[in-house]
This record gives C-alpha cells, sequence and structure tokens, in this order.
C-alpha cells in the first residue's frame, strides 16, 4: 500500500501533529501518495451549535493553504491531494457544497459518523434498532449517489448486532450501491489500532460478494499512524481471507470535477 487518502490534522481538535509532521511520517513509510482529509467543516446548524470533532469554517482556508504548500514544498517525493472526511446530512449538504466551492478540495471520503446530522440525530455507534440501521445504509446509499464522493470509510462503523442477518443484509447493500457507482469501500486501520469491532468480517465478505474493491485508509490523527505495520498486515490478511480485492485506485477528484461542471 503506497497510498493513504484518510488523514486528519490537529484542526479537527482530537488529531495531533504538525501537517508536515503528516507528511514526513508517510513519507518515511514509503506511501508516494498521501490524502489529506480532515473532519469537514459543516455549516447550516440551528442557533449557535457547532460540533466538537470537526475543524471550524474559519480552519478551512488555513488548511487548504497549508496542504497546498506542502504539495509544493515536496513535489517530486510524494504527491499529495487535498480533501475532506464528510458526513452526508441530506437537509445542510447544498449549502455545504455552496460553501466549500471556492476552496478548491479535490475529493471528499464519505464518513457518515451520525443519522441525520450531528446536532439532531444518533451517533452511528450507537445505532440499535433495525430501523436505525436501515437509515444509517440510506444516508449512505444517498450520500454515494450525489456523485461527489470518492469513497465510503468505514462502511461497518454503525453500531449494530454483526452477527444478525439485517446486518449483512444491509451491509451488503451499501456495497452493492458503492459497486454500481464504481467506487472502493474503506477498510479502517483506526478500527483494528483502537480495538473497535470495524472492519468485520461480515462486512468485509459482503463487500466481497458484492464484487466490490477495498481500499486501506488509515484514519491518521496522530503521524505515527503511518507506522502501524501490523494493523496494516491484519486489514491485507482479513481482506484476503474474505476474498476481497484491495486496490489503492478511486477517482479522487470527483468533487473538484463536480464544480467545474456547474
Ligand atoms: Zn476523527
Ligand atoms: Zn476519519
Amino acid at each position: 500500500m503506497t497510498a493513504n487518502y484518510h488523514t486528519h490534522t490537529a484542526r479537527c481538535r482530537h488529531a495531533v501533529g504538525s501537517d508536515e509532521e503528516y507528511v514526513l511520517a508517510a513519507m518515511d513509510a514509503g506511501i508516494t501518495t498521501l490524502g489529506f482529509s480532515d473532519h469537514c467543516p459543516y455549516v447550516g446548524f440551528d442557533g449557535d451549535y457547532y460540533s466538537s470533532y470537526r475543524m471550524y469554517c474559519d480552519d478551512l482556508k488555513d488548511y487548504c493553504e497549508s496542504i497546498t504548500e506542502l504539495r509544493e514544498k515536496y513535489r517530486g517525493k510524494i504527491d499529495i491531494l487535498l480533501g475532506l472526511e464528510t458526513e452526508y446530512y441530506p437537509a445542510l449538504f447544498p449549502a455545504l457544497l455552496d460553501f466549500l466551492r471556492p476552496y478548491g478540495i479535490q475529493y471528499m471520503i464519505l464518513g457518515q459518523h451520525y443519522l441525520d446530522d450531528d446536532q439532531h440525530g444518533t451517533w452511528t455507534r450507537w445505532v440499535k434498532t433495525e430501523d436505525e440501521l436501515i437509515k444509517y445504509a440510506d444516508q449512505c446509499c444517498e450520500a454515494l449517489r450525489t456523485g461527489v464522493f470518492s469513497y465510503i470509510a468505514h462502511p461497518d462503523i454503525v453500531g449494530y448486532d454483526r452477527e444478525t442477518p439485517e446486518f449483512t443484509r444491509e451491509m451488503r447493500r451499501i456495497a452493492r450501491c458503492a459497486k454500481e457507482l464504481g467506487l472502493p469501500v474503506e477498510i479502517n486501520l483506526l478500527g483494528i489500532t483502537s480495538g473497535r469491532d470495524y472492519p468485520c468480517t461480515q462486512f468485509l465478505e459482503a463487500a466481497a460478494a458484492e464484487g466490490c474493491t477495498a481500499i486501506i485508509g488509515r484514519d491518521a490523527h496522530t503521524p505515527h499512524a503511518f507506522y502501524e505495520t501490523d494493523a496494516l498486515e491484519k486489514a491485507i490478511k482479513m481482506a484476503e481471507s474474505a476474498g476481497l480485492r484491495i486496490t489503492d485506485k478511486a477517482d479522487f477528484h470527483k468533487l473538484e470535477n463536480y464544480y467545474k461542471k456547474l
């Protein structure tokens, strides 16, 4: 794996290290393509609510400038892409796309951390009922069909019992949607290093059954994430035993091209 498209920065307030430290660690670990995808700022919440885990709108300019400067500084040594990890909140999404337009962001990955939105909805790790599970899958599929996301991060982040038939059914529905749209699904390394219940075999097998390809995403919240070779090996083994083909290719200019066509 010489590419990683899931990299955070300290602007989200739960990641550490300077932007340049991520670049240096990635190069040291043999990464040749590094995509930054910090938690997207969001607009349109009610009142003065603001999410605790994403960059502020005012940080976006600095983020874009910093990543662009690093791209120039390390040109020829490592390819650096400018992206965001973004939830799809249907009611707020059109205004978000308008807000992001001037910034030259190349790509977005979908990270659906909440149902509805984080002000009014349920954290996806707390999803317990089948209705909520279905809603999660619906929201992910609707997001992918907007055509602006390059892949879906941790599709199996949803906190529902893995051993149930409905979990497999809904994971297959997400995987089928990704496959139809030609998008890979992510195997998330932070889930492994944090000992969470994702990536899970049930999802990887569902994705393999639907003919998906998978991208390994480090979901780096510290530069040290690039040195987690055990987690990487485990992810590769999990994909192999599920029969899921790993790629590092996807269209990482989808958002950029969406704006060009407007
Ligand atoms: Zn995060
Ligand atoms: Zn992430």
